[in-house]
């Protein structure tokens, strides 16, 4: 069945995007089942494209990706979206410059968020990308817009891209899908070496200044031109 998108090629083309990135939380193993989901924020528009729910990874495709309003109604799309639509939206209205949002239950970082423990940078590559500390965000229950708030309260004004919703998993958000992906990559990373570290003695922690420069650099000067820095 081929889906034609009345809200336009944009949001086609959304749905190619959001579909394919659901392969690279299988292909980094950040998810089990039908757990985890991308969405992304149709540019200009009320609109994000989201996973639907309950489908298995192996049948996701464009056409039956889900396009809602930023209140999570349904504009288009034979199935029910992710039941973490609510959360996805509610970041969406409060944070004008957010263009994607990632759920995962990765292991390791679901680990820290079970015990309510905020991961500490001990590590360069987590300075680069998160700027810190990973923050450790309320328990909420699903349903209504309290994840959503919890992402929002925790991720704004923080330098990272990424908050451990107590006893739940990862939220990540980024200027477009693919690079709140790869904060959820990211983040699983740091989270699987600190455990490690942390398992085996006291890691080393990084002067403030030393973050900050870190962070500085990789945000501003790492990867290729300008004209390829969104794939860095
Ligand atoms: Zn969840």
């Amino acid at each position: 069945m081929s889906m034609q998108f009345s809200t336009g090629a944009e949001v086609a083309q959304l749905c190619e995007t959001v579909a394919a990135l659901h392969a690279e939380l299988v292909r980094y193993g950040l998810v089990a089942w039908t757990a985890g989901n991308v969405s992304a924020r149709v540019p200009g528009r009320n609109l994000m494209v989201i996973k639907p729910s309950g489908v298995s990874y192996d049948d996701l495709r464009p056409d039956n990706m889900v396009v809602c309003d930023l209140d999570g109604i349904v504009v288009e799309g034979d199935l029910s979206p992710s039941s973490d639509t609510a959360a996805h939206a509610y970041v969406y209205r409060s944070m004008p410059d957010v263009g994607g949002v990632v759920h995962t239950h990765s292991s390791y970082a679901t680990a820290w968020a079970a015990r309510g423990e905020p991961i500490p940078c001990h590590l360069t590559a987590q300075a680069d990308e998160f700027g810190g500390e990973i923050p450790v965000g309320p328990f909420a229950l699903i349903g209504g817009d309290d994840i959503g708030k919890g992402i929002v309260a925790t991720l704004s004004g923080h330098r990272s891209p990424a908050v451990l919703m107590a006893n739940h998993g990862v939220f990540t958000i980024g200027p477009d899908a693919r690079a709140a992906v790869k904060a959820a990559v990211m983040c699983e990373d740091v989270a699987r070496t600190a455990h490690l570290a942390r398992a085996l003695g006291q890691p080393v922690p990084i002067a403030a200044e030393d973050i900050d420069s870190l962070y500085e650099r990789y945000q501003n000067v790492y990867g290729q031109a300008p004209v390829a820095s969104t794939n860095r």
